[in-house]
C-alpha cells in the first residue's frame, strides 16, 4: 500500500498500540503502524546483549487480558492463556531465612512458611488471598469500564459507571467498605490491617512500590498493590517470558491486514483547524490518515508531538503537570550457570521501614543506599529490578551512577547467594536515562505517568480527558498513560479502540 492508502495512523508499537491496532484493523480500518525502533514490542522487548545473553530486558512475563486473547483470537498465533500463576514468590531475609508465597489461598507451602513467622498470620493468608481475588477482580472491571468525562456525564457516559457501582454494591457492605477503603490505604497501614509478621507484612508491601517512586508509607500503595497483585496473577512475576505475547500480537495485527513500519519516528502530528490529519516522520515524510492513536506517553504525544499552540492553556498546564517519575533501573547479569539462584522471584524487602528508607533516597535524588530489589532469573541470566534509582539525581549523574547501581544490585543478591560473584560474565544495565533514550519513556517512567490516586481511573492521564480523546478531533490516546494502565494487560488499547470506532469521523 502507499503511504496515502491508510485511514488510521498508529504512533507506537508497544503492547497496547499493537492491541487497539488489531481491534482496528479487525473493524475494517486500514491501519499503518509507526515504530521509533528498529523493533516492536516497546517494553516486551527481547534484545540480545552479546553471544549467549539474549534477554526479555524489562519484564519477565506477561498476560493480557482474557477478554483480548479471546477477540483477537491470539491462541491462534501461539498465545497460550495464563489464567494463574503458581509461581514461587520468596522474600529474602537477613538471617538466612526466607519466607515463600504463592497467590493461592491453600498452597501448603505458603502456609508452612508463614507459620514459622506467625501461626496467625498464616490462619489469615486464605482469607487475605480471598479479598486479593474480589479486590483484583473489581479493579479489573474498573479497567475495562469506560469513564466518564466528569464533570459532563450524560445518561450514556454514566451507564458503565452505574454497573461498576453495582458491582461494587453486588460484594457486599464489609467488602466493598474494604476494598474502596484499601485503595486509599498505604501499604503500611493496608498491611498491619491483615497481619502481625513484619517479614510478611514486608514482603506485601514490596508488590505495592514495585515499578512507582512510592514508599511503603505513601497513601496510595494499597491501589498499587492491588494494581500489581492483578497484573502479576498474585505477588510473583510470571515466568512466562515476553516473547510468546509480543509475536502472537505482531502476527495478530498483520492477520487483519495492519501494516507495520519500524525505525519510523514520528516527530510532529498534523493538525488542521483542530483536526488531526496525519503525522510527520523524523525523516521528513508526512503521512495523511484522519485517526491518530498514539501509544506513546500523553505528554510526549500532546506537548512534543501536537505542540501547545494547536491546545487550549488550560489543557497545557494540566498536560504539563502530569507526574512522571521514573525511578527503576534493571541489571542484567550473563552467568556460567552456577549462580544458586532458585527459580520464582526472589525480593529483598526485609521490613516496611527498609522499604521506607529505600524510597526515602529517591525523595532527594539520591540512589538507595540500601535499595529494594526484586530478582528473576532465566537460564544462565540473572535480571535484577532495582528501586530506588531516580531519574534526576541531585549531586550525580547517570554515567556515573551506573556502575554504582550496578555494583550494589549485585552485592545485594550476592549476600543472599554467594556463587553468583563467581558466576558473571557480563554485565548490562537499563537505567532511567535509558528507558527515555532508548524505550521512549518521557523521564524514564515506566507506565507513562505515575500509578497514584490523583492520577487514576477518571483522572487519567487528565480529569475530564479519560475516554481516549483529545481536544484535537480524530486525535486518541491508547498507551499506558491512560484509564486501564499500566502494567501489561492490553486494556487501555481495548478501550482506546472502542471509543475510535464509537465516534463518527
Ligand atoms: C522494569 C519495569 C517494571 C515494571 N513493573 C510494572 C509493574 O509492576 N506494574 C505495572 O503496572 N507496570 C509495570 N511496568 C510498566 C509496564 O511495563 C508498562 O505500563 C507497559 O509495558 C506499557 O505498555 P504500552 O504498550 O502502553 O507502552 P510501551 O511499551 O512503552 O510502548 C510505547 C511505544 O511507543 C514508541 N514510541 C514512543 N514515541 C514514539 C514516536 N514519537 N514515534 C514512534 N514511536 C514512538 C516506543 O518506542 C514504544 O515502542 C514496568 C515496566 C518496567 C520497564
Amino acid at each position: 500500500m502507499s503511504s496515502t492508502d491508510f485511514d488510521t495512523l498508529i504512533i507506537g508499537a508497544g503492547h497496547n498500540g499493537l492491541v487497539a491496532g488489531t481491534y482496528l484493523a479487525k473493524a475494517g480500518r486500514k491501519v499503518l503502524m509507526l515504530e521509533r525502533r528498529d523493533i516492536a514490542g516497546g517494553q516486551l522487548a527481547t534484545e540480545s546483549f552479546g553471544e549467549g545473553f539474549l534477554v526479555d530486558c524489562l519484564h519477565p512475563g506477561a498476560a493480557l487480558r482474557p477478554d483480548i486473547v479471546r477477540e483477537l483470537d491470539l491462541t491462534r498465533y501461539g498465545l497460550l492463556p495464563e489464567p494463574h500463576n503458581h509461581s514461587a514468590y520468596i522474600s529474602l531475609l537477613p538471617d538466612g531465612k526466607r519466607l515463600l508465597l504463592r497467590g493461592q489461598g491453600d498452597d501448603a507451602e505458603t502456609l508452612a512458611s508463614i507459620r514459622q513467622f506467625s501461626g496467625n498470620d498464616a490462619a489469615r493468608w486464605p482469607e487475605f488471598v480471598a479479598f486479593m481475588d474480589l479486590a483484583t477482580a473489581f479493579l479489573d472491571e474498573a479497567y475495562r469500564t469506560p469513564m466518564p468525562r466528569l464533570p459532563k456525564v450524560g445518561i450514556a457516559e454514566g451507564w458503565p459507571l452505574a454497573k461498576l457501582a453495582w458491582k461494587l454494591r453486588s460484594l457486599g457492605g464489609r467488602a466493598m467498605f474494604r476494598v474502596i477503603r484499601s485503595l486509599s490505604m498505604s501499604a503500611v497501614e493496608f498491611t498491619e490491617d491483615w497481619f502481625e509478621s513484619e517479614e510478611l507484612k514486608a514482603a506485601i508491601a514490596a508488590v505495592a512500590i514495585h515499578g512507582s517512586t512510592l514508599g511503603s508509607m505513601s497513601a496510595g500503595t494499597g491501589y498499587t498493590l492491588i494494581h500489581n497483585w492483578l497484573n502479576r496473577g498474585g505477588p510473583a512475576q510470571r515466568g512466562n517470558g515476553v516473547g510468546p505475547t509480543r509475536e502472537a500480537l505482531l502476527a495478530a495485527f498483520k492477520a487483519a491486514g495492519g501494516e507495520l513500519r519500524t525505525s519510523a519516528e514520528v516527530n510532529r502530528i498534523l493538525v488542521e483547524k483542530q483536526k488531526a490529519r496525519g503525522v510527520r516522520l523524523a525523516s521528513g515524510e508526512e503521512i495523511l490518515g484522519s485517526t491518530v492513536v498514539s501509544a506513546a506517553d500523553p505528554r510526549h504525544t500532546l506537548l512534543g508531538l501536537v505542540g501547545a499552540v494547536e491546545l487550549p492553556p488550560d489543557f497545557v498546564w494540566a498536560t504539563q503537570s502530569i507526574k512522571l517519575r521514573g525511578s527503576v533501573a534493571k541489571v542484567h547479569l550473563l552467568t556460567d550457570g552456577s549462580h544458586g539462584l532458585p527459580a520464582g522471584t526472589l525480593a529483598i524487602a526485609p521490613t516496611l521501614k527498609y522499604l521506607e528508607r529505600a524510597f526515602d533516597a529517591a525523595k532527594y535524588g539520591e540512589v538507595s543506599a540500601h535499595p529494594y530489589v526484586e530478582v528473576t532469573s532465566a537460564g544462565n541470566v540473572v535480571s535484577i529490578h532495582f528501586q530506588f534509582a531516580p531519574y534526576t539525581l541531585r549531586h550525580s549523574n547517570w554515567s556515573v551512577e551506573r556502575t554504582t547501581v550496578e555494583r550494589m544490585a549485585i552485592f545485594a543478591v550476592a549476600e543472599h547467594f554467594p556463587a553468583l560473584m563467581e558466576s558473571i560474565e557480563q554485565v548490562q544495565s537499563i537505567v532511567p536515562t535509558d528507558l527515555e533514550a532508548i524505550y521512549g519513556l518521557s523521564e524514564g517512567d515506566l507506565n507513562h505517568g505515575q500509578l497514584i490516586l490523583d492520577q487514576i481511573f477518571f483522572m487519567r492521564p487528565l480529569p475530564g480527558w479519560s475516554d481516549h480523546r483529545t481536544p484535537i478531533d480524530g486525535l486518541y490516546l491508547c498507551g499506558s498513560g491512560g484509564h486501564g494502565g499500566g502494567g501489561i494487560s492490553g486494556a487501555c488499547g481495548r478501550n482506546a479502540a472502542r471509543t475510535v470506532l464509537k465516534t463518527k469521523s
